[in-house]
């Protein structure tokens, strides 16, 4: 970008906007701005100057969306120079370093704002790594950043992934499209990696996210502590993460279940890529609809794992969605055995944990049967939430008589 005889973009902000920012508010919307020195362009730094004419922030301008300014630096100004984004990632590298051993080899490097970078998140997959992009203000910036990757990660590969929203702005203005090798080596078909020692394949070029639900390892690891003996139906099972955990746990019998074909197949190659592991489970996959199937079936199970997708994309969506999750939960219950456990999972941002926690022990308490709640989770530790809105991930545990 040629911005070198442009004056720097300066912002003037409401109060109530600046006080969100000085509290770690990572985001201007675009009618918070009260004035601005002239036009920007998307992707340029902009900085923010508070009513006494001090530095307040600086940070991405984004012309497209209704997020017009993503926060790179609040507080004290410093210089945006290679130096900077070098500690930007080394830091984020560093926080992800006590968590992992080598059995693990997928995970996700940079969260997006709470590790700093606004819009943007890196997943690692073995050698493979995947950058997502949540705004297009971060294409004139690409090539420093896999430089830095590169200098500090050796990757064999980088893979670009754009939001959907984003993605026409990007093939017209920077020739770029969702699922391009950025940088190293061609793509064979899917990436092989590690998750606590069970393989998994992750298609790093099409499949959702970035390949892979990797904010749910944690909560796998107990199911698979609490699995031995049981036979377990994981509902949206995706390409079936639970069940492989399920089955190394020692559960008798493994059931996916999801609408999506498509997933199915790809739960099938995972079972194949770890047969010592999966040797004595009982395994089978059921193709439908889970809001069709739970009431028309009578199958007991002494786990059931439910995992929907989001059911609140947007904050008009958040009753039903409430409602959603304790019919699911209801659903889920009546084809629990005596003593059968029942993890129930939200990953929308726009339902709190105490609304979602509150829907899944109301649906539980009309049962009628008497139930303990083992514990509530929330994000894990490689997805960090440093803001109200990046909190999406809870589920909780419950063990009925
Ligand atoms: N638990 C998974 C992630 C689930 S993602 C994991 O740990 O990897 C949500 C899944 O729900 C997707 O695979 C999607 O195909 C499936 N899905 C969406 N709507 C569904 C429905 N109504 N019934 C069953 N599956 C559904």
């Amino acid at each position: 970008m040629d911005m070198a005889r442009q004056p720097r973009l300066r912002l003037r902000i409401t109060a109530a906007a600046e006080s969100a920012l000085r509290g770690g508010h990572p985001w201007l919307f675009g009618d918070s701005i009260q004035q601005q020195n002239r036009q920007g362009t998307t992707g340029e730094l902009a900085v923010v100057y508070d009513r006494k004419d001090k530095f307040l922030a600086a940070g991405l301008f984004d012309g497209e969306s209704p997020i017009r300014f993503r926060v790179l630096q609040v507080g004290k100004p410093k210089v945006i120079d290679g130096e900077w984004w070098a500690t930007q990632l080394s830091t984020a590298l560093k926080r992800r370093d006590p968590l992992f051993d080598d059995q693990t080899t997928g995970f996700r490097l940079i969260n997006g704002e709470s590790d700093g970078w606004p819009g943007l998140v890196l997943d690692r997959y073995d050698r493979t790594l995947v950058i997502k992009l949540y705004t297009a203000a971060w294409m004139p910036w690409l090539e420093t950043i896999v430089t830095l990757i590169q200098e500090q990660l050796r990757p064999d590969r980088t893979v670009l992934r754009l939001s959907r929203n984003i993605q026409s702005a990007v093939e017209r203005g920077y020739e770029r499209k969702d699922g391009d090798i950025i940088q190293g080596e061609p793509i064979e078909d899917r990436v092989i990696f590690l998750e606590s020692g069970v393989r998994f394949e992750a298609d790093v070029v099409r499949g959702q996210k970035t390949g892979f639900f990797l904010d749910q390892r944690e909560n796998r690891r107990r199911v698979s502590a609490l699995a031995a003996g049981r036979t377990v139906l994981n509902t949206f099972s995706f390409s079936g993460g639970f069940s492989l955990y399920a089955a190394r746990g020692g559960a008798t019998s493994v059931t996916d279940l999801d609408i999506s074909s498509h997933t199915l197949q790809a739960a099938k190659r995972n079972f194949a890529l770890n047969p010592e592991t999966v040797a004595r489970c009982r395994y089978q996959q059921v193709q439908a609809d889970a809001f069709e199937w739970l009431p028309k079936n009578r199958q007991q199970f002494g786990l059931i794992v439910l995992d929907p997708p989001s059911l609140a994309k947007r904050e008009s969506e958040r009753a039903g969605a409430i409602r959603a999750y304790g019919n699911l939960a209801r659903l889920a219950v009546a084809h629990l055995e005596e003593k059968g456990i029942l993890l129930a999972c939200s990953c929308s941002a726009h339902v709190n944990a105490e609304e979602f926690f509150g829907a899944v022990r109301a649906a539980a308490a009309k049962s009628g049967r008497r139930f303990e709640e083992i514990e509530t989770t929330r994000q894990p530790p490689d997805h960090p939430a440093a803001f109200k809105a990046a909190e999406y991930l809870k589920g909780i545990y419950l063990r009925f008589n």
